[in-house]
């Protein structure tokens, strides 16, 4: 007669993911992934339905390290290409060892990604800051995410208690070169501009500017430098 196949807790996953390289992990409701407000209509059609819960990675993406940020390559970012790496092993894991089918959701959200951002707030690893990045306590905004679906019930986390911004006097949008905080909110439209810049600049790879981001002392005790 065959074993059973061991019971999962939303901790040994978690465990999982940071043994297999994850910096921060977190759980999240499918349905409030969908639900949340960026979402809207789009790619609604899209939504997975055999899985049950998703499960947010995160990598710290110090400033000694700014490699991981640089585009040009196929598959993305270096820090992509890892967090997608770290994802297919705890994915080949959890089949293994537990019978649970996974689903990494692509990146972009036109072939079916998710609002990433959304996401990571959902599983209790951070909140949006003044700089309209994603502000994790440990490594503040220099973090990158993706997101596994998984075909098991697990209890989403609780919206994490941390609001940095409040007693912050904004040196991310002082940082920024297109002043794209004009009015205390995130212009798309300005940072864009600098993305262009950026991406004429270029010899082989994208640097795109990452001010607002670096200027955030949130994390800073435990980046990697
Ligand atoms: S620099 Fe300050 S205001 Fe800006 S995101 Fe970080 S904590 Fe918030
Ligand atoms: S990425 Fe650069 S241009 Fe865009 S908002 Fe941040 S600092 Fe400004």
């Amino acid at each position: 007669m065959p074993s059973p196949t061991p019971t999962l807790t939303t901790l040994d996953v978690l465990e999982r993911a940071r043994r297999a390289g994850a910096s921060l992990a977190g759980v999240a409701s499918i349905a409030a992934l969908y639900d949340s407000p960026s979402y809207g209509e789009h790619a609604r059609s899209q939504r997975p339905s055999a899985f049950k819960s998703a499960l947010v990675l995160a990598l710290a993406h110090s400033e000694s390290e700014p490699e991981l940020d640089w585009w040009g390559v196929p598959g993305g970012t270096a820090g992509n290409r890892k967090l997608a790496e770290i994802a297919r092993r705890l994915a080949g894991e959890l089949r293994d060892a537990f019978g649970v089918d996974s689903h990494l959701l692509p990146y972009a959200i036109e072939k079916g990604g998710a609002y990433l951002k959304d996401a990571a707030v959902l599983a209790g690893l951070g909140i949006i800051g003044a700089n309209n990045l994603l502000i994790t306590p440990q490594f503040g905004p220099r973090v990158r995410t993706r997101a596994l679906l998984l075909d098991i019930e697990l209890p989403p986390a609780s919206a994490l208690d941390f609001a940095p911004c409040d007693a912050c006097d904004r040196p991310c949008w002082r940082a920024c070169p297109q002043g794209a905080f004009p009015a205390g909110s995130y212009s798309k439209s300005l940072c864009n501009v600098q993305m262009k810049t950026d991406e004429a600049r270029a010899v082989s790879l994208v640097k795109y500017c990452r001010a607002c981001e670096l200027a955030c002392p949130v994390g800073r005790e435990q980046d990697c430098t």
